[in-house]
């Protein structure tokens, strides 16, 4: 069979038979046009017409001839443009000279009417891949509000449009981080493109002891014996195999030398709740060597509550990674695409907590940083949660993400989460 026979019945399938209308038709008027697009862009001025086919919109926004044939038929032929390994990166490159001008309005480069379009492609694009350039694109061009007909047409809300509202951060930070992550956990996935939330997300153990370290710090007591209550409350929440022998062994309890990431995913509580990052410190080297009295084991949790700590004072992430690296000597001079390669799952503090640190130093909001954390592989629950708590006390949280995790919790944890945050904030 040849290629083009085989490209005609993929294409059926994709579009319902439309087999005129598959990406073939983008591909040739980019040969044709791209290249002058570009330069029209650069220089400031749309001259041509060309919006079509270079900022696609979905089919059905426009009504002429040609809105119908490049009009886009929805979020996977999206997916498709973008994965094009040429029209995806003209639409990056060309979104990319948009930003690169100062000064216009998308008006004045585009004229009024393909400034709509411009804000519609914007959209579509911005949904299949998020906090990408499209996203900067609406934030420069249009106050960071999308097309309301694409969302519509798309079936999204406006509520769901991440970057509109804002919550301060705090512990649900990390706990989010636990339940996007937690159905990556043994099935990873190395892309920052997935759902977040799914009928197979949960919370899991790394939920239920930050909570312990949290009702601990708001109503003292012993913590062995906090955390084991939270246990003997949420048994089956996946702990691992020695410290589900501590918690359930008993309640004559002894550290056991744990270096394992349990530490650094239980730590954020006393990130919120310190005052000083003295106290950060102390505090979570107390939550950590109740279990975890290994060296390593108290470096990654105290890596991670003086993370909290030094983003809570938005101190800027450089004098936050050089802080990091001095103190405990890990090396956050690498990236996210430089890791997720090779990265294989580690529950160790050091062979997951600098990763986890990672993720926020690159990240650009609360969203980018637990798909960051999350499309490293490993130990993704644990990882996303503690890359959560440091990016939401950086950035916040978006408000419809907190809403929708908080939906994953029964009632006591969400009293918790609330009474903790009242007491950091009154402290
Ligand atoms: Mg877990």
């Amino acid at each position: 069979m040849k290629l083009s026979d085989i490209f005609r019945e993929k294409g059926e399938e994709l579009y319902g038979g439309d087999t005129q209308k598959n990406l073939s038709r983008f591909v040739e008027a980019h040969r044709q046009s791209y290249d002058s697009a570009l330069q029209e862009i650069r220089a400031g001025r749309k001259q041509s017409h060309w919006m079509w086919y270079i900022f696609p919109q979905l089919r059905g926004l426009g009504h002429s001839q040609n809105a119908d044939f490049y009009g886009i038929s929805g979020q996977a032929e999206a997916q498709m443009f973008l994965n094009h390994y040429i029209l995806g990166e003209h639409l990056r490159e060309i979104t990319g000279a948009m930003l690169a001008l100062e000064g216009r309005s998308a008006q004045e480069i585009l004229g009024s009417i393909d400034a709509l379009k411009f804000r519609s492609s914007m959209t579509l694009f911005d949904v299949v891949c998020p906090n990408d350039v499209f996203r900067q694109a609406l934030r420069k061009y249009y106050d960071d509000k999308p097309d309301e007909r694409t969302l519509a047409m798309l079936g999204l809300e406006m509520r769901k449009w991440s970057g509109t509202d804002v919550v301060g951060g705090g512990i649900v930070g990390a706990i989010i981080g636990d339940i996007v992550g937690s159905r990556f956990e043994f099935c990873n996935c190395r892309s920052t493109r997935f759902d977040l939330f799914s009928s197979a997300s949960r919370f899991t153990d790394d939920t239920v002891m930050t909570l312990a370290v949290a009702d601990w710090l708001l109503n003292g007591g012993a913590l062995e014996s906090v955390m084991t209550d939270w246990g003997e409350e949420y048994p089956n929440a996946g702990y691992g195999g020695m410290f589900y022998g501590w918690l359930f062994g008993g309640r004559e309890k002894a550290p056991y030398n744990s270096f394992g990431n349990g530490s650094g995913m239980r730590v954020s509580p006393c990130g919120y709740f310190a005052r000083s990052l003295d106290e950060a410190l102390d505090l979570a080297k107390q939550s950590a060597e109740v279990t975890h009295n290994h060296p390593e084991g108290i470096k990654g949790a105290q890596a991670i509550a003086a993370a909290i700590f030094l983003a809570r004072q938005h101190t800027p992430k450089e004098e936050i990674r050089d802080y990091i690296e001095q103190t405990f000597g890990y090396d956050l001079h690498r990236t996210c695409d430089e890791i997720r390669p090779t990265y294989l799952f580690d529950e160790t503090c050091q062979g997951s907590c600098p990763e986890a640190i990672i993720a926020f130093l690159e990240s650009s909001d609360y969203e980018s940083a637990i798909r960051l954390a999350v499309s490293l592989g490993g130990d993704s629950d644990t990882i996303a949660c503690m890359t959560g708590g440091i990016a939401a006390a950086c950035y916040g949280m978006p408000a419809w993400i907190v809403e929708e995790a908080m939906s994953f919790l029964p009632d006591m944890m969400k009293l918790l989460i609330r009474r903790f945050d009242a007491a950091c904030a009154a402290r």
